[in-house]
C-alpha cells in the first residue's frame, strides 16, 4: 500500500518554498481559480504568504471559488454528544480519562430522544452524533442504537457520526445504520506530536488512527470527513499532510473526503490554554481555511461554534460551506437551564447564539442557510456526488433544495425578525437562478411549503 503521509517530503516542501516571489504566488492563485485544485508544492508556497496585499488576493480567490461552486449556501447542523466516557487520554480534551473533574454521562435512549426533540425545535434537520471512546458506553451496538433512536424520534433527516476508529466489520454496521458522513479527525499528522498528545488508550496508535478511513472505505463508507485539531503542531505541516491524505484517498478509492473540519484547540475542563503547543492566530487560521478552499474546491469545509461570532462571519467569505449552530458539547446539554454544577463539556464554545440568531446573521451577510439533506437521501454520495459537483451540476439540485428547506425553517421555527431577513434572502436567491424552468419549479415548491407541505425535494 502507498504511504499515506510522507513526513520527509512535507518537511522538504516547507523549507524549499520559503521566500518564493510574489509573481509565483499570484500564478498559483490564478491557477486555483480554474477550480481544478492544487498540488502539494503549490499549497506549500501559498502557506508562506505573509504580505497583506497577497493575503487579500488569496481571500478574494477563496470567496470567488466558494461562490462559483456552492453559491451562497451554508448548511447548518448541531452536534449531539451521547457519551463523554473515554478510555483515551488525549491531552487537549475535557473527556480524557485522567480528568477527575468531569461529570461522566452516557445518555439512555429516552434521553437521546429528549435531546433530539430540543434540537429539532431549534429547526435543525442534521445531527452530528459524538462519543468518547469506551468499550461499554460507545460500543458499536450502542452507537448504532443511538443513531436509530435519533432517526426514529422526530424529523432529523441526516445523522453524521464522529466516533473512534473502528474495524472493517464495525464500520459495516455503522454504514448499515444509515449514517451520512463518517467523521474522524487525525488531530495531528505529525507522528511524534501525535504520540505525545495521545499517551495511552487505543487512540495512542498513530497508524491505526491514520488508516481508519481505509477501513471505512473497505466497509463501503464513501462519505467521509477528515480534520486536524489546529494548535497541536505547526499549521503549515498539518495543512500539507491533510491534503496529502486527501490526495491519497482520491488516488486509492476514487473519492476524497466529502468534508474537511477545521477545529482549533479551545480551553476545556482539566486542560490549560497554556498547554497549547503550537497556537494558531486568527490571521493564520483565516489563511489556512482560504488555502484549503483553493486546494480542494469541491470538498465541504466545516466550521464549529469553537470560533467567535466575528470570525465565523468572516470565514463565511473564505470558503466555509457548513456550520454548527446552538451547540452544546456535554451529553444532555440541550435543556432550558443548563447550569450543571460539575462540568461535563468536551471544550468551551465561543459562539453562544441560538440557531435563530446564527441564521439571522447568515442572512444579514447575504448568505442562504440550508437544511438540505437531499443528496444523501437520493444516494448522491461519494464519487457520484463529486462527479456532479465537478461539472457544476450539483447547483441544479442544491440551490432549489436550499431554498425549499430554508422556507420550511422560516415557516416552522423562525422568529419574526429572522423570518423577515430570510424572506428577503429567498426572494433575492430565487431571482439569481438563471434557468427559468428551474426557477419556476423552485417557486412552485416554495409555495407548496408555505401552504403546509413538508420534506419535498
Ligand atoms: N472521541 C472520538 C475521537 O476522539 O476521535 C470522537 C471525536 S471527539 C467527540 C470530537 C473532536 O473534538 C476530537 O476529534 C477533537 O479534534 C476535538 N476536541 C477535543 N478536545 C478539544 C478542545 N479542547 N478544543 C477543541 N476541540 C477539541
Ligand atoms: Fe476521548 Fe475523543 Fe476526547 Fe480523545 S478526543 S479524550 S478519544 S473523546
Amino acid at each position: 500500500m502507498t504511504k499515506i503521509i510522507d513526513h520527509q517530503k512535507i518537511e522538504n516542501l516547507l523549507i524549499e518554498n520559503q521566500g518564493v516571489s510574489k509573481g509565483r504566488i499570484r500564478q498559483i492563485i490564478d491557477k486555483a481559480k480554474e477550480k481544478k485544485g492544487l498540488g502539494l508544492k503549490e499549497i506549500a508556497t501559498l502557506l508562506e504568504i505573509n504580505d497583506k496585499g497577497l493575503l487579500e488576493e488569496l481571500f478574494k480567490a477563496a470567496k470567488e471559488i466558494k461562490d462559483d461552486i456552492y453559491g451562497d449556501r451554508v448548511v447548518l447542523f448541531a452536534p449531539l454528544y451521547v457519551s463523554n466516557k473515554c478510555i483515551n487520554n488525549c491531552q487537549y480534551c475535557g473527556f480524557k480519562k485522567d480528568n477527575q473533574d468531569l461529570e461522566r454521562i452516557s445518555l439512555t435512549s429516552e434521553e437521546i430522544a429528549g435531546q433530539v426533540k430540543i434540537i429539532e425545535k431549534m429547526g435543525h434537520k442534521r445531527i452530528l452524533v459524538e462519543f468518547g471512546e469506551d468499550p461499554e458506553a460507545s460500543s458499536i451496538d450502542k452507537v448504532v442504537k443511538s443513531i436509530e433512536t435519533i432517526y426514529n424520534n422526530g424529523d432529523i433527516r441526516r445523522v453524521n457520526v464522529n466516533v473512534a476508529a473502528l474495524e472493517v466489520d464495525d464500520f459495516k454496521k455503522l454504514k448499515d445504520s444509515g449514517i451520512g458522513t463518517y467523521q474522524l479527525f487525525q488531530e495531528t499528522y505529525h507522528r511524534q506530536t501525535y504520540e505525545k498528545m495521545h499517551p495511552s488508550g487505543p487512540k495512542a496508535d498513530y497508524d491505526y488512527h491514520l488508516t481508519a478511513m481505509d477501513r471505512a472505505m473497505k466497509a463501503g463508507i464513501d462519505d467521509i470527513g477528515i480534520g486536524v485539531l489546529f494548535g497541536l503542531y505547526n499549521y503549515k505541516y498539518e495543512v500539507l499532510a491533510m491534503l496529502e491524505h486527501t490526495l491519497y484517498l482520491e488516488e486509492n478509492y476514487g473519492v476524497g473526503p466529502h468534508t474537511i473540519s477545521v477545529p482549533r484547540w479551545k480551553s476545556a475542563s482539566g486542560v490549560k490554554m497554556n498547554d497549547i503547543p503550537s497556537p494558531v492566530s486568527d490571521k493564520e487560521f483565516k489563511k489556512l481555511v482560504a488555502i484549503i478552499r483553493l486546494a480542494v474546491p469541491y470538498t465541504g469545509i466545516i466550521l464549529s461554534t469553537r470560533e467567535s461570532i466575528e470570525l465565523r462571519e468572516e470565514l463565511l467569505n473564505l470558503g466555509i460551506s457548513q456550520m454548527s449552530a446552538g451547540s452544546c458539547t456535554d451529553p444532555g446539554g440541550y435543556k432550558q437551564n443548563n447550569n450543571r454544577r460539575i462540568d461535563a463539556k468536551q471544550f468551551k464554545t465561543a459562539d453562544h447564539r441560538t440557531p435563530d440568531q446564527v441564521i439571522k446573521g447568515i442572512c444579514n451577510s447575504n448568505y442562504l442557510p440550508s437544511f438540505c439533506t437531499a443528496c444523501y437521501r437520493t444516494e448522491r454520495t461519494g464519487e457520484e456526488f463529486m462527479d456532479l459537483a465537478k461539472v457544476g451540476d450539483i447547483h441544479k439540485f442544491c440551490q432549489p433544495n436550499a431554498l425549499i428547506t430554508f422556507q420550511e425553517y422560516l415557516e416552522d421555527y423562525a422568529s419574526l425578525e429572522t423570518k423577515k431577513a430570510g424572506e428577503r434572502v429567498i426572494y433575492e436567491q430565487l431571482n439569481r437562478i438563471k434557468d427559468s424552468k428551474l426557477r419556476k419549479k423552485a417557486q412552485q415548491k416554495i409555495k407548496k411549503v408555505k401552504d403546509g407541505a413538508r420534506d419535498i425535494y
